[in-house]
């Protein structure tokens, strides 16, 4: 597992793993005014799509969506990054979202008709989930397609709502066949800094961002052990993002990761630290200043194994690919270079003592061994279980099966 070289004076043991560059402290952005919608046009398209990720949705989205309910007859609200572990970047599944954006709206009186009555399959507000693919645009193009499809049936009375607020609204420009509507709703209002209070504890200032009824999940969530997880996640992140302060430049870290297959089965490591404590990760580390990639990676395969050299792993070599998605890593910067080993046996070899288990098992057994094998499987029906982009990982290098998941 990848645990980051961080200056030891000013860090914790938490803090040790976990990394970020950037650090702004972003003042408490003022509420958007709600716009006079009292001239707006009646709906003119019969179907609107809205996408984001909404962690969480705030102010600025209710206006946006109560203005589209205006122009369209149905508004379609496409919930990104789906199906993920939760993080503190993403803190909340695509159902508690949808569920939030759902309440926002009836509580602000709008004509959406109620869960009972607004169905989804008829109702004026209408939701599609999808997952990110960091490393496979088209997919996930094809993916938002296909779900907006199965709400609008042959209809090419469709338009793409929204505001181009910086680079990451690019995707905004990928659907030229639905016609853009720029919302008149512009606020700095930003989710990032609702999560960046929410974490801090600073609930006060969370109200004031968000609609009541989100407020009111929120104060909930703030219960719950997952919350506890997230919130502790938060300050060994800052933790390390202050510890790099004073670095002349921001650090990009290098991940040497082994994708390790045999049998149907391929080995995970569950993480000790934070941030994603117990999340399943792919075995792997950051480079040392005298080591190659392959070197790095096959030593921690020989570790988790415990063949040592008896393990033949240049036979064993697949293939190799770097991951480099900016958004991939929370820590920071961290590009991993990942191998696939692919282990010619009957049977998964057993572990070394004491580094984990050994026998296939099942996902969600709450095993809390260091390392095991898992049947292939049962590891792309649960993306949600792994830890950033390891999952779309295994899908890369395993792309026969990537569709089961
Ligand atoms: P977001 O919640 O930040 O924003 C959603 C929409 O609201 C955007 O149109 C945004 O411009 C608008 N908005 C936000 N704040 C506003 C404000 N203050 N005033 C007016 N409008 C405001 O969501 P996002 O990050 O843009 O969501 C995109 C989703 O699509 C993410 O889940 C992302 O991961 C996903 N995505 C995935 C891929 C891929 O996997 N290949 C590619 C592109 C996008």
């Amino acid at each position: 597992m990848a645990s980051l070289p961080l200056p030891r004076p000013v860090l914790t043991r938490a803090g040790r793993s976990a990394l970020t560059m950037q650090h702004m402290t972003v003042p408490h952005a003022p509420v958007p005014q709600v716009p006079d919608l009292a001239d707006a046009p009646r709906p003119t398209r019969a179907f609107g799509v809205y996408i984001g990720r909404f962690e969480p949705p705030h102010q600025a989205h209710l206006l946006v969506m109560l203005e589209a309910l205006r122009s369209v007859q149905t508004l379609i609200v496409v919930i990104g990054s789906a199906r993920a572990a939760r993080n503190t970047k993403n803190p909340f599944t695509a159902q508690e979202r949808q569920d939030m954006i759902r309440a926002m709206l009836e509580e602000a009186g709008a004509d959406i008709g109620s869960a009972d009555t607004g169905s989804a399959e008829t109702g004026r507000l209408r939701f599609v989930q999808v997952r990110d693919h960091l490393y496979d645009e088209s997919r996930w193009l094809a993916e938002v397609r296909g779900g907006v499809q199965a709400h609008v049936g042959g209809s090419r009375d469709v338009a793409l709502v929204g505001h181009i607020k910086d680079e990451s609204s690019y995707y905004l420009r990928s659907f030229p066949d639905w016609e853009f509507l720029p919302t008149h709703v512009v606020s700095p209002l930003s989710a990032t800094d609702v999560r960046r209070a929410y974490f801090a504890g600073r609930l006060g200032d969370v109200r004031g961002m968000v609609p009541p009824a989100v407020h009111i999940f929120l104060e909930r969530f703030r219960q719950t052990p997952e919350y506890a997880e997230l919130r502790a996640d938060s300050e060994a992140l800052s933790e390390a993002r202050a510890a790099w302060e004073a670095a002349p430049q921001p650090p990009t870290f290098l991940s040497a990761d082994a994708l390790v297959s045999c049998a149907g089965h391929v080995l995970l490591v569950r993480r000790a630290d934070r941030p994603g404590r117990g999340l399943l990760a792919l075995p792997g580390d950051l480079l040392g200043p005298k080591e190659t990639l392959l070197g790095r990676a096959a030593r921690v395969v020989r570790q988790l194994t415990g063949l040592g050299t008896a393990l033949d792993l240049s036979a064993a070599l697949r293939a190799e690919a770097t991951f480099d998605h900016p958004d991939r890593s929370q820590r920071g910067r961290v590009v991993s270079h990942a191998f696939h080993f692919v282990l010619d046996r009957e049977t998964p070899p057993e572990l070394a003592p004491g580094r984990g288990e050994s026998g296939g098992g099942e996902l969600g057994e709450g095993e809390l061994g260091e390392a095991r094998w898992l049947a292939l499987s049962e590891v792309l029906a649960h993306p949600e279980l792994l830890f950033e982009d390891h999952h779309e990982i295994i899908g890369r290098f395993l792309s026969g099966v990537t569709d089961q998941s």
